[in-house]
């Protein structure tokens, strides 16, 4: 039997897809279910062998005819063992999901980082196809970022490498997630402008998001921020305006450390509010005078989308890679 399909799965803090990927790299195929987060790690991988078990089921095909599974996931992966060393928002730390998925599935598993898959999904299908060096931003709940350089995707010496969102932009900047101050996560990381909403809202500010949200701030969704961008919201185009600034900052020095023909960015936020976004995220990179000089870097939108880490983790898993 030929084994002709690959399988990628993006896993993320509210929903997990997986994809069945023809070698012409075409999804054929997808389904999602809501990431389950109450619950043991034993759980957790019984879902993920579910969710690929009832793609096989619907695409009618047989486990024989995958040659791989890969893996995106928000935290630091050891991508040669398949090893989760650090996640914050899934109960997997610790575990080896590759060694775990193999009991039940005898194939080519690999695991890795979703913003590093992201990144290989933009150079094998997106607007990365043709460049030695891009790097992928991807701004959602928090920013994850991923590196292709020479064709090859950089995770470093201690799988670390690319987390962008932990860049520092302002020393001393507003708090982070992950203990340091002044991170582009702290200003364009959902959570972060959700945060800066909140605190102005508190402080006696107006915005149509109260309004959207029934007046709860609990949770701000990135397709409210984008119907308040719309409506000329003063206090939520303020907070986008300064998480565009920061993604602009981190832009240059990107530019300045990897020179690369793309920097492509994606993602929730990305999505949601790009058309806005992008053109400040631009300005900000192109007033940088040395680089407006030199640089041929193009600064775009993701054109695949959330499928990037799909397209990205089944060619990661290919056994020909
Ligand atoms: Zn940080």
């Amino acid at each position: 039997m030929l084994k002709e399909y690959l399988i990628g799965i993006d896993i993320g803090g509210t929903k997990m897809e997986a994809g069945l990927v023809a070698s012409s790299g075409k999804i054929l195929l997808r389904r999602k279910v809501k990431t389950p987060l109450k619950c043991t790690k034993k759980e957790f991988v019984l879902s993920v062998v579910n969710l690929v078990r009832e793609l096989i089921a619907e695409g009618d095909i047989s486990i024989k005819e995958i040659s791989g599974i890969g893996i995106g996931i928000p935290g630091v992966i050891d991508p040669v063992h398949g090893k989760v060393l650090l996640i914050t928002n899934l109960p997997l730390t610790g575990i080896n999901l590759a060694t775990e998925l193999r009991k039940s599935f005898k194939v080519h598993i690999t695991v890795g980082n979703d913003a590093n898959m992201a990144a290989l999904g933009e150079h094998r299908a997106g607007l990365g196809r043709n460049a030695h060096n891009i790097v992928n931003i991807s701004v959602g709940t928090g920013v994850g970022g991923g590196l292709i350089i020479g064709g090859k995707l950089i995770t470093g010496s201690f799988f670390a490498g690319g987390e962008l969102g932990h860049m520092i932009i302002q020393m001393d900047g507003p708090k982070c997630t992950c203990g340091k101050k002044g991170c582009l996560e702290a200003f364009a990381g959902r959570w972060a402008i959700e945060k800066e909403i909140r605190a102005a809202v508190k402080k006696g500010e107006k915005t149509v998001i109260t309004k959207y949200g029934q007046g709860k701030l609990k949770s701000i969704k990135s397709r409210l921020l984008k119907k308040a961008l719309d409506k000329h919201d003063p206090l939520v185009t303020r907070v986008i305006k300064e998480a565009s600034k920061a993604l602009g900052a981190a832009c240059v020095s990107i530019m300045h450390i990897v020179d690369p023909e793309y920097i492509i960015l994606g993602g929730g936020v990305i999505e949601a509010c790009g058309d806005f976004m992008l053109p400040l995220i631009r300005k900000a990179a192109e007033s940088d005078p040395f680089l407006s000089t030199v640089s041929g870097c193009i600064i775009a939108e993701s054109t695949l989308g959330d499928d990037s880490i799909i397209l990205g983790a089944a060619a990661a898993a290919s056994p020909d890679r």
